[in-house]
C-alpha cells in the first residue's frame, strides 16, 4: 500500500489546514513541553517565523530512567492550550496504548518515535484514530523495515502516514546518529507518502542542524523538524541539539529559497 507502484501520485496529508506533501512544511518547538510559559514564548516566536505546526513531547521515551520522563497529560493540556492561543496545529509523541488515547484527544497529529516503530501492538492500534501519523525511522531500521512499518499502520486502517528521517546508529561516535538522507531520496522514489527530516536528533548537535536541514529539503524531503527551546542551556532535554530564537532565525532565513 505504501509503494509507489500501487498509487503514482504523491500523497498529501492534511494536519489542520497544513498540506503535507503539497507546500515543504516546518514542524518546530522543544524536546519536551515544560511549562506553560516555556511553550508560550516558543509558540509565539514561531508563529512569527512561519513554522507550520508546533511539536513538544509529553512523554519522552529517555534513555536514562533518571532523565526527566515528561508531564505527561499535564504536558498535553498545555500544547493544546498554546496551539489554541497561536492558532498552530500541534503534535506529540505517544509511547504506548493508555497515552496515545491521550494525545490522539488532544494533539492534532501523533507522533510514534524511533523506539516504537517495531512496537506493532501501538502501530495497529492507530486504525482505531484519524489522526495523521508522524512515524519516525527507528534507530536501526532498514528503509524496507521503515516503510513496512508504514504498512502496519496503513492496512490497521489510517492511511494518513507521514514519514520523519531522524537518523540512524553508524560506528560514527562524533554525531548523536548519522541523518541518512539517502533514506529520503530513496522514498521518494519507492512510496507515494510523504516524508521530512529530523537533523535534530538526526545529528545530536545544535551547530549541525542548519547544513543538515539545507541538505533535507535539497535532496527532496517534504519538510524538516527542529527542536527550539528559548535556552537550549537550561532545556530539561536535548539542549545539546536545540536551536536558540536566534539561530533558527537565521535558519528560516536561509532555507527560504528551499521552502519552495
Ligand atoms: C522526538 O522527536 O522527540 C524524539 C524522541 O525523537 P526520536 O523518536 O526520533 O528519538
Ligand atoms: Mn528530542
Amino acid at each position: 500500500l505504501v509503494s509507489r507502484e500501487n498509487k503514482g501520485k504523491n500523497t498529501i496529508i492534511q494536519v489542520n489546514g497544513v498540506n503535507i506533501g503539497e507546500e515543504k512544511i516546518i514542524i518546530a518547538g522543544p524536546c519536551a513541553v515544560e511549562s506553560e510559559q516555556q511553550m508560550d514564548t516558543v509558540a509565539s516566536f514561531l508563529k512569527d517565523n512561519k513554522v507550520n505546526i508546533l511539536r513538544g513531547g509529553a512523554y519522552k521515551p529517555r534513555t536514562s530512567p533518571y532523565a526527566f520522563q515528561g508531564l505527561k497529560e499535564e504536558g498535553l493540556i498545555i500544547l493544546n492550550k498554546i496551539g489554541k492561543k497561536y492558532n498552530m496545529p500541534i503534535v506529540s509523541e505517544a509511547v504506548s496504548l493508555a497515552s496515545l488515547e491521550l494525545v490522539a484527544n488532544y494533539c492534532d497529529m501523533i507522533q510514534i518515535g524511533a523506539r516504537n516503530m517495531t512496537n506493532y501492538e501501538l502501530l495497529k492500534a492507530l486504525g482505531n484514530y484519524k489522526k495523521p501519523i508522524l512515524l519516525k525511522r527507528g534507530m536501526a531500521a532498514t528503509i524496507e523495515e521503515f516503510l513496512t512499518a508504514a504498512e502496519y499502520i496503513i492496512t490497521s486502517g489510517n492511511e494518513n502516514v507521514v514519514l520523519c528521517e531522524r537518523g540512524i546508529r553508524t560506528f560514527e561516535t562524533y554525531t548523536r546518529n548519522t541523518l541518512d538522507l539517502t533514506c529520503v531520496a530513496i522514498i521518494k522514489e519507492l512510496s507515494h507518502l510523504p516524508i521530512i527530516a529530523d537533523p535534530s536528533h538526526g545529528t545530536g548537535r545544535w551547530e549541525l542542524v542548519k547544513p543538515m536541514a539545507k541538505a533535507s529539503l535539497a535532496c527532496g524531503a517534504d519538510g524538516i523538524m527542529i527542536e527550539v527551546h528559548p535556552d537550549p542551556y537550561k532545556a530539561l532535554s536535548d539542549g545539546e541539539q536545540s536551536l536558540n530564537f536566534t539561530s533558527f532565525k537565521t535558519l528560516m532565513e536561509e532555507i527560504n529559497p528551499l521552502l519552495k
